[in-house]
């Protein structure tokens, strides 16, 4: 197993490790920061070394209940013991896309009743794709930005918390973004909450208030169908 830091500690940028298993390129380490992806967040990158050794991390997965670190070039197998180092940047950056995700999945739920379907984040912009049930025209579009550019000002802070399943599934914000998906195996759910405008499972890495974020501007929109929509944005 390895243990999730991420999960605790979305600041953490670098931590030290035993190896449990080393092999050609691959490591698993008994506890990481590093993000494995899922939920439409990358994988993270950065390094793993100890003294002069040091490698490139240039892919992150999840493998059961442990966490796969992809290296560069292999090391040697003799190595116990590494210090991680997360490419700080680009993990930050998909911190405050994924908020913003949050942000404009509950501007849109509360104003429109509009569901999100799924969204994809990167370093330098996202995208969220939702079922719309009104009727989709440029204004609705600058009303969303406006919305959620308002929310992301007032900053809200950004709670991570866990509820035991039976409660999780009584939460209507929850419920609304398919709480009852998570596995029946998992008994306590990790939910994600931005002050007053979304709640959901969710084992990704955010920022801890709105106004890191920054400002959202929406560069493109279009119909995917009759209610399927799609808008892509970037950060300010
Ligand atoms: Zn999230």
């Amino acid at each position: 197993m390895t243990e999730e830091l991420f999960l605790r500690d979305a600041y953490l940028e670098e931590f030290e490790a035993k190896v449990l298993s080393l092999s050609g390129r691959e490591v698993v380490l008994d506890r990481t920061a590093f993000y494995p992806g899922g939920g439409g967040q990358p994988a993270d990158r950065g390094t793993l070394g100890v003294g002069p050794i040091e490698a490139n991390v240039v892919d992150t997965r999840r493998d059961g209940g442990r966490i796969v670190h992809v290296l560069e070039r292999a090391i040697p197998e003799t190595v116990r013991e590494l210090k991680g180092v997360l490419g700080w940047e680009r993990r930050y950056a998909h911190m405050r896309y994924h908020t913003a995700l949050h942000v404009l999945s509950g501007v849109i739920w509360q104003n429109f009743g509009a569901k999100v379907t799924g969204g994809q984040m990167r370093a330098d912009r996202a995208r969220m794709d939702f079922s719309f049930p009104k009727e989709w025209t440029a204004g609705v579009v600058r009303e969303i930005e406006r919305l959620a550019n308002e929310a992301l000002a007032e900053g809200r802070p950004v709670r991570v918390y866990e509820l035991p399943r039976e409660k999780a599934l009584e939460n209507p914000d929850l419920i609304r973004t398919q709480v009852n998906l998570v596995p029946e195996r998992v008994r306590v759910v990790r939910v994600v909450e931005v002050e007053g405008i979304d709640a959901q499972a969710d084992g990704g890495t955010h920022v801890a208030n709105t106004r890191e974020v920054g400002e959202i501007e929406l560069t493109a929109h279009k119909s995917k169908g009759r209610q399927n929509k799609r808008v892509e944005f970037v950060l300010r």
